[in-house]
Parts: structure tokens; sequence; C-alpha cells
């Protein structure tokens, strides 16, 4: 299998590999729900809920995931040594065991030895959709310690304000009148390592750490008006079973690699000879901010003909995703195909299901990731792709040059979405 993976090449740039989720609540308002089950576990369209968290985070290049539990914490363990398999997907997932109600500053107090130098932390029972390199890119802001998500509602109820002033966050969670509408907390956040100095062994990010933080000037905040479902309410649960495959379920934007986002030159192993298309990238974030899944399928038989290896692939890639995130754009998924029938030599010589014209590849995304396939489009340039598209049963763009963003905009444009 051929994933997409992170590279010490591009240490420099240092993106954020890692997400820590909170997993140690009650869940005590779901009642019997709840009696054997920790929440973030409770099945959702029959998938645990916190596997579809994660599998939505893997998209935006983490690759590292920590899993702070308390209550039922052997049934989290359990799923954390089962989970790299179910995704299809290079990651690691260790489990941290918190001290009984140490709370979400607690929580990740108890763990700051294991946390990396910039992180993404999530509630283990919500779910809102956040473009993470967006929250990442906040981050960076002089003086920030930590970025989150806002939600805006029509009425505040129960939930305290946060108030902005352009990115950073001026006041978080005073209390304002329930009928009013405003910015809350959405508990997605980026932090830097340096908010482990204001944790406290037992207490609550939302008032013992953010509040001082918003005070000091070091909270920058980004708007998310998309999707949110928090599993933790009765009612938000049963919905939750309709409500997320739904929001699960885009259509898959397949993009060939050398042809389409790159100059074909035969044979790209390397970053040397690696030349974007014009309007490649700005491509990739378009279908990103429409909400699209994107895919690479790529047959490298370079590979099995010796011409690179595979971790130069593993390399190229890294740097495509490095090259992309300078846009604010990312490949959700990717696979490629190293072997060929007669020219590959030892194992790589195999008549491979994976590789173009065979649909393999698309398959294998669709298999994994809930694909819309009738609103789908593959963009190859050669006949091959095509014909992989059509035996997939997904539409297909021969891309003939020129911009592949106006190709992309395009497409876009006629799904109307
Ligand atoms: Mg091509």
């Amino acid at each position: 299998m051929a994933l997409l993976k992170t590279s010490e090449a591009h240490a420099d740039r240092s993106p954020i590999r890692q997400a820590v989720i909170l997993c140690g609540g009650l869940g005590s308002r779901l009642g019997d729900l709840t009696q054997d089950t920790p929440k973030p576990l409770l099945p959702v369209d029959g998938a645990p809920f916190l596997e579809l968290l994660i599998r939505e985070i893997t998209r935006f290049g983490v690759t590292r995931f920590l899993l702070l539990a308390a209550f039922q914490s052997d049934k989290i363990e359990a799923f954390a040594a089962e989970l790299p398999a179910r995704l299809g997907r290079d990651v690691t997932v260790e489990v941290a065991i918190e001290p009984d109600r140490a709370g979400t500053a607690g929580a990740l107090f108890h763990a700051r030895e294991r946390l990396e130098d910039r992180f993404f932390l999530f509630n283990g029972d919500s779910l809102l959709a956040t473009d993470l390199l967006a929250l990442e890119a906040r981050l960076a802001a002089d003086g920030a310690v930590g970025a989150l998500a806002l939600r805006p509602v029509d009425a505040l109820g129960r939930y305290g304000v946060v108030t902005l002033d352009g990115q950073r966050v001026t006041a978080f969670g005073v209390s304002g009148d329930p009928a009013a509408a405003g910015l809350i907390n959405g508990g997605v956040y980026a932090f830097s390592r340096a908010v482990v100095a204001r944790l406290p062994p037992r207490g609550a990010l939302e008032s013992d750490v953010l509040p001082h933080l918003a005070e000091e000037g070091a909270l920058r905040g980004l708007v998310c008006d998309g999707f949110f479902l928090d599993i933790g309410v009765p009612e938000d649960y049963a919905r939750a079973q309709t409500d997320i495959p739904a929001f699960f379920r885009r259509p898959a934007l397949f993009l060939d690699r050398d042809g389409v986002l790159n100059e074909e030159l035969g044979y790209v192993g390397t970053i040397d000879r690696f030349h974007w298309i014009e309007g490649a990238r700005e491509a990739v974030k378009l279908a990103n901010d429409r909400g699209w899944y994107v895919f690479i399928v790529t047959n490298q038989s370079g590979v099995g003909r010796g011409l690179y290896g595979l971790e130069d692939v593993r390399v190229l890639h890294a740097h495509i995703d490095a090259e992309l995130r300078d846009v604010g754009a990312h490949i959700d998924d990717l696979r490629y195909c190293p072997h060929h029938p007669d020219l590959g030599r030892g194992d790589f010589r195999r008549d491979c299901a994976w590789r173009k014209p065979s649909p393999g590849m698309l398959l294998d995304l669709m298999r994994v990731w809930p694909v819309d396939r009738d609103r789908s489009v593959l963009i190859g340039d050669k006949t091959s792709d095509l014909e992989a598209a059509e035996r997939a049963d997904v539409r297909w763009i021969r891309f003939v040059g020129g911009r592949l963003d106006a190709v992309v905009a395009n497409l876009l444009d006629e799904n109307h979405t």
C-alpha cells in the first residue's frame, strides 16, 4: 500500500503532525448509552465516533494521535490498537491515562511530556468542520500560544461568548445575553507547547486557561461556520446517525500526477524534476474549499523499473505536501502503483490491479472514504487514466494543458456545490 507520509527532509517547515483528543468525559447526559462505552466510542452509522473524527483529521497531514483517556480507558486502548489497520493509513495512536477527573486542562497537564512543539487539540465528542491548515496558520502570529475554532450562533444560550479584534481573541467565555448572537468555542484548537506553563494539574481549559490567554493577547480565533455536531446531547446523538454520514459523503477529485499536477518529463522520481503545472496548487485549494476530497492516483513504475526507490517517492510526496501547504491546500489521500507487469524487477514485476488502466487505486480510495461517486471526477492526461476512471464508474476529464485551476473551477461550478 502506498501512503502519504511525512519526511525529515521537510522538518524545516515543521507542519503540525500531532493531534491530541480529549476522551475522558463521563458522558453522563447520555445515561445508559455510556454505561459500558466511553462517549467518543459510541457508534455512529456503524463506526465509533472517534474513528470518524480521526479520519477527518488525517486529511490535513496529521499522523500522530494522542488520546487522553480516563473513564473506561481499557476500551480506548483497545480501539487505539486496532485503528491504524481500520484507517488503512500510516498513523500512530497512543493513549495517555489521566488521573480521575483532572478536567480538560488537567488531562493535558498530565500528558505534557508527550506533547510536541505544536499540536492540535480536539474534544472527543464533537465534530466541527475546520480548515486545520488555516487554524495552524493563525498560530504563527507573534505572541500566539493558542488558536481556536469559533462557531457563530444565533443565540448564545448557556455558552460564554468569545470576542475578536481581527484575528485576536480579546475575551473568552464571558457570559452574555442568552438570546444574543455571537461566537462560541468550537472545541478545536492549535497550541504551541508554551501552553504547558499555564496548565493546572486539575481544572478546565474553558475556565482556567483560555480566559487568561485571551487577556494576555495570546489567543487567535478562526471563525468556522460549517458543520457542527456534539454527540454528548441525546437528541444530537440521535441526529448524528444521519447527519454525520451525510457530512462525510462528498465528491472526490481524483488527480493523476505526472502531466496533471506536474509536467510530464517521464519517470519523475526526484524533487529537481518536479515542476508544477500552472494553477495546479490553486486547483487543489479550490476543491478543498468546496469540500471535495482530493486524491492522487499515480502509476509509478519507475520504482519497479529501478529508476528510483520507494523512499524517493515518499520524499517527493512530502515535498508536494509542503508546497501545497504554502497555498493552504492539502491532498486528502494518495495511492501509487510501483509495479510493472513486464519490466518490473523482482517483486515489482506484477500484473497489479492498482496499475492504471486497472481501477484498483480508485476503488481502494472509495472503499476507505465515503465518496459520492456520481459527482466525482478524475482528471488525467492519458487514455489509461480515463479507462481506469470508466472502470471505476467515475466521470473523467482529459487534461490537455493550460491552467489546471481553470479546469477545476469549471467542473466545480457545473456541480453547483
Ligand atoms: Mg499522467
